[in-house]
């Protein structure tokens, strides 16, 4: 769980950081386009500046002091030659005294006239008709020579070409943003300044972070970048996943639900049919399978979760046995291992007595099998809790007998019920002569104690055969059943419900 929270973190912010940078770089792009775009646009104003400079020029040749027709009709021919001028005029003393417009009556020019500023926005005049007006002026016989260039010129310079971004053309003091009309000049946008005449052009600055754009234009990359970032945190998870403790994976297996019991029939020799089963603990794993309990039940053991680990596998199974109630035959021999750990859990002996009530009218026999192979140095509570558990018909049966070398001891200590031959003894049966002297003893000390003996590990009918002729009433093994999973014990439960002995 941790892992993958910090995994899918490192993946978020890998996801994040790489937006962020594709934003800065779009960002960027965005302001190189805007600043192409202005220098477009201040190219154009040059030229319409260009042009109203070489009128200005071409009407230097006035130099009478008096406006004549001749005069009135050379400032006519340079207005109507520039496609984007209004008009040319003179100017003395801030009054026009001689203009290419018709009618020639005069006129003021109002704002400055020094011999700095040579070009001017005014928000418009009589001439103009109201509209604003660029009017650059030059120096001239007497006073100045000037030449307006039209707004609608001027808009059109002003628009872009993606019609996203607005220009303003700004002039000294005074801006005309696109469209609209003079206003004084307020700072705060990026500036493009033309290299030929005294004005920039104006322009908001793209925002930094934009998602329309990110989506429109970075959407492939953003993409790649998603892709990259499942990758990263996948490795990051393979990464950490490598570093987590058996015991900590057995502890999410449990919690995953992963343990899970398979159930191995145990065989009446007599009859041939199952008094019952042993449940073993399997873990299931997505990836690769079945793992056997001789690697998880140790580390369940070391690490305290066996008693965890016993209760998931206990609920399974009532919860498995709850599905054929209807037709679980009586009588069901039930064996299940314990540990040493099990002696002082009142989990455990809730668990225990909470499957006997649940299936009490199948009169059900639990058995708890202790395997000699660990030793289990029983305590005065622990005694008392088996004590208890035997009171509710709970029985006990001492696993892999003759492995160990407590065998006897624990005959002493516990109130044993059945011995279970370990399968090392039955897999020496076979027809050469000396097979049977080890489990034939084990055979006769059982006998002579009076213990019910159940052996396992039967593999062959020999020594199914063998093993009933010596009287042994139940076997277990892969000649009759190996551990299965509950969907291949139910259908057997059922032809067996007939008749368990
Ligand atoms: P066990 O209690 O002696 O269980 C019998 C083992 O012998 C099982 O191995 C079973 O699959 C195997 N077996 C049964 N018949 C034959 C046969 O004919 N031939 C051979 N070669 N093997 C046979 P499994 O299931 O791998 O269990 C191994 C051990 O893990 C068990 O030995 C038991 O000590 C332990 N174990 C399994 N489940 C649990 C559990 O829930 N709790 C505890 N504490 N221990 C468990
Ligand atoms: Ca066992
Ligand atoms: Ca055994």
């Amino acid at each position: 769980m941790r892992e993958s929270f910090i995994a899918s973190i490192c993946g978020l912010l890998f996801f994040i950081t790489g937006v962020l940078a594709l934003n800065w770089q779009l960002w960027h792009s965005e302001i190189a386009v805007r600043k192409q775009e202005a220098q477009l646009s201040a190219s154009l104003v040059d030229d319409m500046i260009d042009e109203a400079r070489k009128a200005t020029d071409a009407v230097r040749t006035i130099t009478t002091g008096l406006c004549t027709p001749d005069a009135q009709r050379l400032l006519n021919r340079e207005a109507a030659m520039g496609p984007h001028l209004r008009y040319v005029v003179l100017i003395r003393n801030s009054e026009v005294w001689c203009s290419s417009l018709l009618g020639n009556k005069s006129l003021r020019i109002q704002g400055s006239t020094s011999a700095t500023t040579n070009l001017t926005l005014y928000p418009g005049d009589e001439i103009s008709g109201g509209s604003p007006v660029l009017f650059y002026q030059t120096p001239g016989y007497s006073g100045y020579i000037g030449a307006s260039i039209g707004f609608s010129h001027i808009n059109i310079a002003l628009k872009t070409a993606s019609d996203k971004i607005l220009f303003t053309l700004v002039v000294g003091k005074n801006m005309l943003p696109y469209n609209s009309v003079v206003k004084p000049l307020a700072h705060g946008k990026l500036s493009l300044h033309s290299i030929h005449y005294p004005f920039s052009i104006d322009y908001e600055p793209p925002p930094f972070f934009n998602w329309e754009r990110l989506i429109t234009q970075g959407n492939f990359l953003m993409m790649i970048l998603a892709i990259m970032s499942s990758i990263i945190a996948w490795f990051i998870l393979r990464y950490l996943n490598q570093y987590i403790t058996p015991e900590e994976n057995l502890r999410r297996a449990i919690a995953r639900g992963e343990i899970v019991p398979f159930y191995q029939p145990i065989v009446n020799s007599a009859s041939g049919k199952i008094s019952g089963f042993e449940i073993l603990a399997r873990w299931k794993q997505p990836d690769s399978g079945f793992i056997s309990p001789d690697i998880f039940i140790p580390v369940a053991e070391k690490s305290g979760q066996i008693i965890e680990l016993t209760h998931v596998l206990m609920m399974r199974v009532i919860e498995d046995l709850r599905t054929v109630a209807l037709y679980m035959p009586e009588g069901l021999h039930i064996g299940i291992n314990i540990s040493a750990a099990h002696e002082h859990s009142e989990e455990f002996e809730y668990d225990c007595l909470q499957l006997l009530e649940i299936f009490a009218d199948k009169k059900i026999t639990l058995v708890l099998e202790i395997t000699e192979r660990e030793p289990l140095a029983l305590t005065p509570k622990g005694k008392a809790m088996f004590a208890r558990l035997r009171s509710h018909g709970v029985l006990l049966a001492l696993d892999d007998f003759g492995t160990g070398y407590s065998g006897i001891s624990y005959l002493n200590d516990f109130c044993i019920d059945y011995l279970k031959i370990d399968k090392s003894f039955v897999r020496r049966i076979s027809p050469s002569p000396d097979s049977t002297l080890l489990v034939d003893c084990v055979i006769d000390m059982a006998k002579n104690l009076s213990l019910s003996l159940i052996a396992e590990g039967v593999e062959t009918q020999y020594q199914a055969d063998y093993l009933n002729t010596k009287g042994i009433q139940f076997l277990q093994g892969y000649y009759f059943w190996r551990p299965v999973p509950f969907t291949r014990l139910a259908p057997a439960l059922l032809l067996s419900s007939r008749r368990v002995t």
